[in-house]
């Protein structure tokens, strides 16, 4: 008998359970149905009451889940965006040495072709003195033959040839008793010019260490250049990732997505008019700087990114919805996480729903210049200016990131009044977004290469 029991409360806890369950699927497939009882008021059946307080209870705890998942995500947002602002300031001083440093080998460069031409002017100056000492040498040498024809010629010669150098060549020349005044005046004369020359090469000697020491100096300098870059490349890197993992843990969602759902929903006959555009517009006139779908140093970079000056107008692609705009970002830089109501770090964004050659797409454009994005709910052709380039949210210059988004075949009018609010519609962000490349093969929605469309 208590077997019995244990195993009746066993299946009814089971019963209980799938019960829950499958009540959790239909709240959750048939979300409009139950909005609809539960807000019709009376007439209520006593089971359809107490569905519509399961459903309610369902509501509120999907709510408290849901809260709790946007803190965590908060405060990780925050951690990730201290530690980029920690390696955009990293980046900026080592871009700031560096700058430093090559200043500093540019002037010692210019010191050293000072010195060089230095050297090269008393090396002229010692030759100068040399030719003169061996003419001079040269002439007592042919007076000294000349006068001393009572001497045998050949013991004159080789007691001349025996010198050894020009010192002991005027000693010698000093022990022969017939030397003219004129030739001790030659001789002193070629004193002096020695000693000039003694001090000149003294001279040169000292500019030739200087330069050595000057030319160490830049090459230890261009080895903290290349050391200090290496470092950079390193943290750049670092910074690409956890800039990602920002993107990643940023603003999802719109958190304005009521307000747009109620825009969509007053201008939707509007929307079902819109028609579709044959082929894609650039959506900025000049030549992409960095492409999809990695950084040209590593890193995911999901969009591509038009580098020009600030204030170029950006065009819709297609025709089509704003389906989103955010602004009031200030002019930004790396590490920046401004992004208004929209993606952190995004700057001042504009979102357009467009229908180009029967599909659907959805286009993200991001940093640009502030007081510039054309207002949401505004209904667009191909071409029409939606904002200008900036350089607002992060951003190391003025450019306009741009991502695609194909989303099937359904209408701009369904899609648009549908919206959840998903800034990345469904095909996921930072690394995981790889998964979803429309290029593999995978169906909408799904991430298109900018240059797939709009070229390089
Ligand atoms: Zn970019």
């Amino acid at each position: 008998m208590r077997k019995g029991l244990k195993l009746l409360l066993i299946i009814a806890i089971l019963l209980i359970n799938i019960g829950e369950v499958n009540a959790e699927d239909d709240y959750a497939t048939n979300g409009e149905y139950y909005e609809e009882l539960c807000t019709s008021g009376n007439g209520l059946t006593e089971e359809q009451k107490a569905a519509c307080e399961g459903y309610r209870a369902y509501l509120s705890s999907q709510t408290a889940s849901m809260q709790e998942q946007l803190a965590q995500i908060e405060s990780q947002r925050e951690e990730i965006a201290a530690n980029i602002q920690e390696y955009a300031e990293k980046i900026r001083d080592y871009d700031a040495q560096i700058e430093t440093l090559n200043s500093q080998i540019a002037s010692l460069n210019n010191e050293i072709l000072v010195v060089q031409a230095q050297i090269e002017e008393k090396q002229a100056e010692i030759d100068a003195k040399q030719a003169e000492i061996d003419s001079l040498k040269g002439k007592i040498e042919d007076r000294m033959v000349a006068s001393q024809s009572s001497m045998r010629l050949n013991k004159y010669i080789d007691l001349l040839m025996g010198a050894k150098n020009l010192q002991d060549l005027l000693r010698r020349a000093n022990g022969i008793k017939t030397i003219t005044e004129y030739d001790q005046n030659t001789m002193d004369e070629i004193k002096v010019l020695i000693d000039e020359l003694n001090a000149i090469q003294a001279q040169l000697e000292s500019d030739k260490a200087e330069l050595e020491v000057m030319k160490q100096e830049v090459v230890d300098k261009q080895q903290q250049v290349v050391y200090l870059r290496e470092e950079a490349r390193v943290v750049k890197e670092e910074y690409m990732k956890q800039e990602a993992a920002l993107e990643e843990q940023g603003n999802k969602i719109a958190t304005d997505i009521s307000a747009i759902n109620e825009k969509m929903n007053a201008i939707s006959a509007e929307l079902g008019n819109v028609v579709a555009s044959a082929g894609w517009t650039r959506p900025v006139n000049c030549s992409i700087y960095e492409g999809t779908w990695h950084y040209s140093s590593g890193g995911v970079h999901l969009g591509a990114d038009f580098s020009t000056s600030i204030g170029t107008p950006i065009v819709a692609v297609g025709n089509g919805v704003i389906l989103k705009s955010s602004d009031g970002c200030p002019a930004g830089y790396l590490g920046n996480t401004c992004g208004g109501s929209g993606s952190t770090g995004g700057g001042n964004q504009v979102y357009l729903l467009t229908n180009i050659n029967g599909s659907l797409y959805a286009v993200k454009y991001l940093h640009m210049l502030a007081g510039t994005p054309i207002a949401a709910g505004t209904i667009v052709n191909a071409g029409d200016k939606i904002g200008e380039v900036g350089t607002s949210g992060n951003s190391s210059g003025p450019h306009c990131h741009v991502e695609v988004f194909y989303l099937g075949t359904m209408s701009i009018q369904e899609y648009a009044t549908s919206w959840n609010g998903d800034l990345s519609f469904g095909a996921g962000w930072s690394s995981a977004a790889l998964n979803r490349l429309c290029e593999n093969g995978v169906g909408a929605p799904c991430r298109v290469k900018p240059e797939s469309v709009f070229g390089g």
